[in-house]
């Protein structure tokens, strides 16, 4: 069970996460469920939103992103309280950690399909793609000074040390903004790197945090194509979750012609 507060809602918000042999993610709230999906996402703005059925669950992606790195492709995300995933420390850490805590390793047989050919989505600047590989991540992102521009490669086999850390970014100057619109309540020094016109304003756990955490998100993201994508390289040029969203769907194109295998999370848990 995860509970704490909502990143933009501000509120309590509480999930448990139970073991599945469906073949795939799901979100429960009473007796109804939706798929964790591209085509369920209702919003991506600031964070990824899954709806339909009369259910909301916001800010998935830290969450899924655990999923991915230990390859939890089938599970049920059932929605006790709130309307949003608790934001924890603002990275996958405590997810991935709780999911260990209960015993889950990668599973062989997880609903995961390897990555065979070449996918680009594109919007202005922004690009996101995936071809085969041995799970690498290359992103880059721009932004105003001081945080100015991060590059860099990541080895996806480290994503436990190297990414699942990395925390969610804000700037100070953003914040009063973001919450007018009803966004970041929930977002403090707890769970978020905050950065001032000096730089990082509380302590950053990598000095390229906000460019891991961008990987950590499309990892999340990329989860909304219906399986657990594995054996690809990845870049990530200024892309956010709207790109994402657009590769999971051509993700699942692909996947659709791949034979399904069955598996899921370990039993016990
Ligand atoms: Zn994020």
């Amino acid at each position: 069970m995860f509970e704490g507060v909502g990143l933009h809602t501000g509120e309590p918000a509480r999930v448990v996460v139970h073991p599945s042999d469906a073949g795939a993610l799901w979100v429960q709230k009473g007796q109804t469920r939706i798929p964790v999906r591209w085509d369920y996402v209702v919003d991506t703005r600031r964070a990824t939103v899954l709806g339909g059925e009369g259910i909301t669950l916001s800010t998935v992606e830290h969450l899924l992103s655990a999923c991915w790195g230990l390859r939890i492709g089938s599970a049920v995300i059932e929605v006790v309280q709130g309307t949003e995933v608790p934001a924890l420390d603002g990275s996958a850490l405590p997810f991935l950690q709780a999911f260990e805590a209960a015993g889950i390793v990668p599973c062989p047989h997880a609903p995961c399909f390897v990555v065979a050919q070449r996918w680009i989505v594109q919007q202005g600047e922004s690009v996101a793609s995936m071809m085969p590989g041995t799970e690498t991540a290359f992103a880059y992102i721009q932004f105003p000074a001081p945080l100015g521009v991060q590059a860099g490669v990541f080895g996806l086999r480290d994503y436990a040390t190297e990414i699942a850390p990395a925390r969610t970014f804000g700037f100070l100057h953003e914040v009063e903004a973001l919450r007018q619109q009803g966004l970041a309540k929930g977002g403090s020094l707890e769970n978020a790197l905050l950065i001032d016109q000096n730089g990082y304003y509380n302590s950053a756990r990598f000095a390229d945090e906000p460019l891991r955490h961008k990987v950590l998100d499309a990892l999340g993201d990329l989860m909304l194509c219906g399986a657990c994508p594995v054996g690809f390289h990845l870049t990530l040029i200024k892309a956010g979750h709207t790109l994402h969203r657009e590769l999971a769907r051509l993700l699942m194109s692909e996947c659709n012609r791949m034979e399904a295998h069955d598996g899921g999370m370990a039993p016990g848990y």
